[in-house]
C-alpha cells in the first residue's frame, strides 16, 4: 500500500511564507509516481501553491475542510466544486481542532465527508480521543464511536478515496507522540471497525495515518507497525526541510 504523509498547516503562513516554503520544498522533494504526500494549506494559498508545487508529481494538494452543499447560505465554508476549482484533491474532515472549538459534531462530518467522496476529493477523516478520554481508557470506545458516525453515509462501492486519521487529541502539538504500539492497537481497531462498516476488501487496503507530534526523528517507528500507513503532519510540516525529511524517512520506512 502507497503511505500517505498530509502537511496540515491549520492557520499558519500566508502568501509570502507559502512561497518561501515551495522554493525550498522544490528543491527538496523527490517526485513518486504514485501520489504519497499531500499539502493543506490556508485556502488563501493554494493558487499560489498550485502554480509553484502542482507539477511536483507524487504532491497532493488540499484543503483543511469542505462543505456538504455546492454554494448556498454557509458563511466561512468552502463547497467540493469550489474546492476543485482551485485544483484541491483532498480534504481533511472532522479534525480535533474543528471539533473542540468549532462545534464540528460526527453529523456534520459524515455530510463533510460524503460530500467530498461524491465530489471525487479524497476525504481524510479524522478520529480521536481527548487527554481525560485515553486516561478513563475510553479511547476503543470513543474511536468506534466517532468513526461509525462519521462514516454513516460512505458505501462498500464509494470509499476508494477514504483516508482515515488517527490522531489522539493529547498528542496533537504537544511533543508527546503516541507509542507505536498505542498508534498499532488503534488502527487495528480501526481497520476492523472498517471490515464491518465498508467490507473486507476496502478495509484491508484503507489508509490509515498517525496525527499526534510526529517528527522526522519519530516517523520511523510508527510505520514500522503494519497498520500505520503514513501520517498527517501538523508542526513538523510547516519547514520544508522538516516536512521533506519526514517523508523520506516514513518512505524508507513505510
Ligand atoms: C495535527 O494537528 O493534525 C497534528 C498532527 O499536529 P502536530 O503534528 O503538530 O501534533
Amino acid at each position: 500500500m502507497t503511505p500517505l504523509f498530509v502537511a496540515n498547516w491549520k492557520m499558519n503562513k500566508g502568501l509570502a511564507e507559502a512561497r518561501e516554503f515551495a522554493a525550498e520544498f522544490s528543491k527538496v522533494f523527490k517526485s513518486a509516481s504514485v501520489p504519497d504526500a499531500g499539502i493543506a494549506p490556508v485556502l488563501s494559498c493554494l493558487p499560489q501553491l498550485q502554480e509553484s508545487l502542482g507539477q511536483q508529481k507524487g504532491l497532493l494538494l488540499g484543503s483543511q475542510n469542505v462543505h456538504w452543499e455546492e454554494s448556498g447560505a454557509h458563511t466561512g465554508e468552502i463547497s467540493v466544486p469550489m474546492l476543485k476549482e482551485l485544483g484541491a484533491e483532498f480534504a481533511i474532515v472532522g479534525h480535533s481542532e474543528r471539533r473542540e472549538f468549532y462545534g464540528e459534531t460526527d453529523q456534520a462530518v459524515a455530510k463533510r465527508t460524503s460530500a467530498a467522496l461524491a465530489g471525487g476529493l479524497t476525504a481524510i477523516v479524522c478520529v480521536g480521543e481527548t487527554q481525560s478520554q485515553f486516561e478513563a481508557k475510553q479511547t476503543e470506545q470513543v474511536v468506534s464511536k466517532q468513526l461509525k458516525a462519521s462514516l454513516a453515509g460512505v458505501s462498500t462501492e464509494d470509499n476508494s478515496k477514504l483516508v482515515i486519521a488517527y490522531e489522539p487529541v493529547w498528542a496533537i502539538g504537544t511533543g508527546l507522540a503516541a507509542t507505536p504500539e498505542i498508534a498499532q492497537n488503534v488502527h487495528q481497531l480501526i481497520r476492523s471497525e472498517l471490515e464491518g462498516l465498508i467490507g473486507k476488501d476496502g478495509a484491508v487496503e484503507m489508509r490509515i495515518l498517525y496525527g499526534g507530534s510526529t517528527k522526522p526523528g519519530n516517523i520511523a517507528e510508527l510505520m514500522a507497525k503494519p497498520d500505520v500507513n503514513g501520517a498527517l503532519v501538523g508542526g513538523a510540516s510547516l519547514e520544508a526541510e522538516s516536512f521533506n525529511s519526514l517523508i523520506e524517512a516514513g518512505r524508507a520506512a513505510g
